[in-house]
């Protein structure tokens, strides 16, 4: 006999994890299986995990700004359950958006009035008090330091930034996938780790579930993609599910850069975080007083679309592909030593590499498939981290009034933020709609 739950979740990341919670607190009997050895080990582990608002949606505005709500009360959306690895802390450092010609801050300042987040204003004098070692002149277009005129001196200044009371980041990654994988259990969900799917069952266009590497069958009539990179891979498993899905998703390589503050300077305890279109970089504290430097992908870098197997599996096949490169380690710190000019930028690379698993517009398909039974919580985009528990939520609902009879591509499903109270179309996320060009087309989704 197959052993039998109500619903699989293919993978146990920080999408993965959420969704096993809350359908275990609807009473669902769940199993995440994950191929690594513990929970969050998959991208997550990599992400900058940073929790901000501006999106250039008001749907993705509001759908961020109800993730603050969650990371803002940790241990209660937990239900103060107890993790022996510690809980993951929320560093509520707040958020800077600079207005820059790189973000359509005026739109953003739109949805920001619109879904009621809290924001102050702040002129350059005022960043210049809180955040002492910025310049604060323009230097966008935003160039590589191969191009003659990245060295130019600049000579406008910037006309400020909005300022977020409620951003920041999360210390811990993994460790906060942990920690809701502790509250699924505690509700009942189970996990298996060091398991591999290799097939998605169906019959008559029904999912029956999935068959693991070592030939073990497991069955469930809810099956739930939230496999990260290797999102469409698990969709081409399942019959006819990529084929049906008008948004795909492909695995891009994102380069993470870690520098030390200028010297004299508490950017760990006093920095914040810093989302930053004049050079194309994001910026966060991060542990041994260090910036650490994510790239916003602006048109001059060059993209690397990877099979996420290849990239795991590392070169020779010992392990996970984690070298940065020369080039990008100079085109992201220079940038952002452009902003920070006491920083001191040393000779040997140093930071994490891992995927984006990227969707044809940078928004999450969040819904259905094709094949009854079959789900997807894929193409986060390198930007639904702090999205994540909403994701839960929403996931699990949608989920069990699809199995109630709901059709959702007819008659989408409508979700009501819990913290905000703002009912929320989940046909956004649909795998059937055509490319969102409100979309800002890159990481800031
Ligand atoms: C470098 C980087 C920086 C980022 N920074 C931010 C940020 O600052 N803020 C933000 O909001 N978001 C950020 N993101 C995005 C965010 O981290 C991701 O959206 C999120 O972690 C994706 O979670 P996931 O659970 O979908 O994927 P994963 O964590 O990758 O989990 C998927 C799991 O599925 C498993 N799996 C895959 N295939 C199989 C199979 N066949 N059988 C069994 N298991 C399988 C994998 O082992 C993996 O553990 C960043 C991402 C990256 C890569």
């Amino acid at each position: 006999m197959n052993q039998r739950y109500d619903a699989i979740i293919i993978g146990a990341g920080i999408i993965g994890t959420p969704i096993a919670y809350e359908l275990c607190q609807m009473g669902y009997k769940t199993l995440n299986i994950d191929k690594l050895p513990d929970a969050g080990e998959g991208s997550t582990a990599a992400s900058c995990a940073i929790v901000r608002a501006h999106y250039s949606t008001e749907d993705g505005v509001a759908m961020a700004y109800e993730g603050f709500k969650y990371w803002l009360d940790w241990e209660n959306y937990l239900g103060n359950v107890r993790d022996e690895k510690g809980l993951a802390k929320y560093m509520n450092t707040g958020s800077i958006l600079i207005k820059s010609q790189g973000h359509d801050w005026r739109k953003v300042q739109k949805h920001y009035d619109a879904v009621g987040v809290a924001y102050e204003e702040w002129d350059n004098d005022k960043i210049m008090e809180m955040v002492p070692v910025y310049d604060m002149h323009e230097f966008w277009p935003v160039k590589r330091p191969e191009d003659p005129e990245f060295f130019n001196e600049p000579i406008k200044m910037l006309e400020g930034a909005l300022f977020c009371p409620e951003g920041g980041y999360v210390n811990d990654p993994a460790l906060s996938t942990h920690n809701v994988m502790r509250a699924a259990e505690a509700r009942g969900g189970k996990f298996i780790f060091n398991a591999e799917v290799n097939a998605v069952r169906s019959r008559d266009n029904q999912v029956l579930g999935v068959t693991l590497k070592d030939g073990t069958q497991i069955d469930a009539p809810v099956v739930v993609n939230a496999a990260g990179p290797h999102s469409y891979k698990i969709n081409q498993m399942a019959e006819g599910v990529y084929e049906g899905c008008n948004i795909k998703t492909k695995a891009l390589r994102h380069e993470v850069m870690h520098c030390p503050s200028p010297e004299g300077y508490d950017y760990l305890n006093k920095g914040y975080h810093t989302s930053d279109g004049d050079i194309a970089c994001y910026y966060r504290p991060e542990v041994g007083n260090m910036f650490l430097i994510g790239s916003e992908d602006p048109d001059c870098d060059p993209q690397e679309w990877v099979d996420p197997d290849e990239f795991y599996a590392g070169k020779g096949g010992h392990g996970r592909d984690n070298q940065l490169t020369e080039e990008q380690w100079k085109a992201q710190t220079y940038r952002c030593a452009k902003r920070v000019p006491s920083m001191k930028i040393p000779n040997q690379p140093r930071g994490v590499c891992d995927l984006y698993d990227c969707s044809d517009d940078w928004i999450p398909i969040y819904d259905k498939s094709d094949m009854q039974g079959f789900y997807m919580a894929i193409g986060t985009s390198g930007n639904q981290y702090k999205n994540a528990p909403v994701v839960g939520a929403m996931m699990a609902e949608l989920i069990d009034a699809c199995e109630k009879g709901l059709d959702h591509d007819k008659d989408p499903f409508q979700f009501t933020l819990r913290h905000i109270g703002r009912r929320f179309n989940v046909g956004f996320f649909s795998r059937n709609r055509e490319i969102n060009y409100d979309s800002s087309f890159s990481v800031n989704g």
